[in-house]
Formats: C-alpha cells, structure tokens, sequence
C-alpha cells in the first residue's frame, strides 16, 4: 500500500469519523445551539453601507425607518422592503451610522414610514 498524498489526505479529511473529532465537536451541537455560539445573524438590512450618509445622523432619525411591531419591535429600512425577511438578517439597528439614502424626518416627499 503506497502513502496517500497531501491532496488525497484533505479530500479524505470531510469524511473522517466525526468521533475522531474531540476538539472540533461542533457535529454534536443542535442548528439553534450552533447559531447561538456564532452569535447568529447580524442586523444587515441597510440601503447603503452605514457612515456614508450625513455625519451625526442614524437609522433612527431617517425617514425611511420602518418599525414593525409584532411580538417585538422589528426595525428595517423601508428601502429595502422587497429584501425583507421573517429574520435578523434585514434588520437595521436604529443607532446604525445612517447611509447615504438617509432623508430626515421632516421630509415632505415621505409619506407614512417611521414613528
Ligand atoms: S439611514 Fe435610512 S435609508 Fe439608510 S439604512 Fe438607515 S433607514 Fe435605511
């Protein structure tokens, strides 16, 4: 029997016995438990990267922030509404840095939208 080369090692290493994997025991950890030592998702759902809208101001004085109440208070950009999901993924933090969509509160094109 020749030795197995490198490459044919870590094509192996997927299907080596999960018991042989004491350190890296993620195998025996139920999907909420995973999600929970990851930190699960983060709050992404903004039109624009956060900071690159006017200095000072945030999600939570934009005009454009939407805030769902159903068992919580969800807050999304209403911008994005045709991304949202039931999940934390299209969340916005309201203390986000706002982006450069962000229009203030008093705008009267918006109609609707944020309390
Ligand atoms: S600043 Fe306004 S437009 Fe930008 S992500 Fe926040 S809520 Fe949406």
């Amino acid at each position: 029997m020749t030795p197995a080369s490198a490459p044919e090692l870590l094509d192996r290493a997927g299907s080596l016995n999960p018991q042989h994997d004491l350190f890296l025991a993620e195998h025996a950890l139920t999907p909420a438990e995973r999600r929970r030592l990851k930190g699960g998702p983060q709050a992404n759902g903004y039109a624009a990267q956060p900071g690159s809208g006017p200095a000072g101001e945030t999600c939570r004085s934009c005009s454009h922030l939407v805030r769902k109440h159903l068992a919580k208070t969800y807050r999304k950009c209403g911008l994005m509404r045709h991304h949202w999901t039931g999940g934390k993924g299209t969340d916005v933090l309201s203390s986000a840095p706002a982006c450069r969509n962000w229009k203030p509160l008093s705008d009267p094109e918006m109609t609707g939208g944020a309390k």
